[in-house]
C-alpha cells in the first residue's frame, strides 16, 4: 500500500475479486471462504483509508465514509444505517454488518447463504461504473450532450434522458440507484442507440438500417425496454 497508494490497493483487490469470481467461482465452500477472505481485505483497505488523517475540518473523517453508499448502488451501506439509528437490525445477531454493502446486496443473507444479488451486482460493477460516470457527467448540464460515452447516439440518449430528470450532481443516492437500474434492466448501449434514435424520429425500419441490424431486433428490443427509460420530453 505505501508504494501504490490505497486507492490502487483497492482496485486491485477488486480486481483480484471480479476475477475470481468471473473465472474460477464454482460455489463451493472454499471458493466462499476465498471470497469472504478478499471481501475482508477490502474492508481493511477501506478501513485504512478511513484513518487517514484530513486536511482540516472535521467533515473529512465523515465524508471519507462515503457517505455510507454501497458499492453497488445507492442506499447506504448496513454499517452506515446503523451508525445513524436507522437499522432495524437487532444488535445481538451475530452477523457482522456490511462496511460495504446495503442489505440488498450483502455477500451473505442473513440466514448465511450466498446472495446471488450481490454475485450479478459483483458481475456489472464495471458497466454500473460506467453509466454512474456518464450520468455524473451529464446531470448538471442541459444545454449539450456531456456523457462522453464514445458513441454519439449513446451520448444523446443520456442528454435527452436527463432533461426529462430533475437531478443534480448532489443527489448521489438518486444517482447511483439510476445505475443500478440501468445496469439491472439490462438498458445496453444498444438499447441507448435505438431510443435516441426513435426520438429523432425514426420508425423502426429506418432503425434497423441505420444501426445495421434486423427490424425484428429492434422491435425486440424496444418491447424488452422499461418505459421508465423512454424519453418523456420532447
Ligand atoms: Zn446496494
Amino acid at each position: 500500500m505505501q508504494l501504490v497508494g490505497i486507492a490502487a490497493m483497492v482496485r486491485l483487490q477488486r480486481q483480484l475479486l471480479l476475477a475470481f469470481v468471473l473465472t474460477h467461482d464454482k460455489q463451493s465452500g472454499v471458493d466462499r471462504c476465498f471470497i469472504a477472505t478478499l471481501e475482508t481485505l477490502i474492508e481493511l483497505v477501506m478501513a485504512c483509508k478511513r484513518k487517514q488523517p484530513s486536511n482540516k475540518d472535521m467533515g473529512g473523517l465523515n465524508g471519507q465514509r462515503l457517505k455510507g453508499f454501497c458499492r453497488f448502488c445507492g442506499v447506504r451501506a448496513e454499517l452506515a444505517m446503523f451508525a445513524e439509528g436507522e437499522s432495524q437490525r437487532d444488535i445481538d445477531e451475530h452477523l457482522r454488518l456490511s462496511n460495504l454493502y446495503c442489505s440488498a446486496h450483502r455477500p451473505k443473507t442473513p440466514d448465511g447463504s450466498w446472495n446471488p444479488a450481490y454475485r450479478q451486482a459483483m458481475r456489472s460493477v464495471t458497466q454500473f461504473d460506467l453509466e454512474l460516470a456518464r450520468l455524473s457527467r451529464q446531470c448538471a448540464i442541459r444545454t449539450e450532450p456531456l456523457a462522453k460515452s464514445g458513441d454519439e447516439l449513446v451520448d444523446t440518449y443520456i442528454f435527452r434522458y436527463m432533461l426529462g430528470q430533475t437531478l443534480h450532481l448532489a443527489d448521489e443516492a438518486e444517482l447511483r440507484n439510476l445505475a443500478r437500474l440501468m445496469v439491472d434492466m439490462k438498458l445496453t448501449d444498444r438499447k441507448k442507440q435505438i431510443l435516441a434514435l426513435q426520438k429523432l424520429g425514426f420508425n423502426q425500419s429506418e432503425i434497423a438500417r441505420r444501426l445495421e441490424i434486423e427490424r425484428q431486433a429492434v422491435s425486440k428490443a424496444l418491447r424488452s425496454i422499461p418505459d421508465c427509460f423512454r424519453i418523456s420530453i420532447a
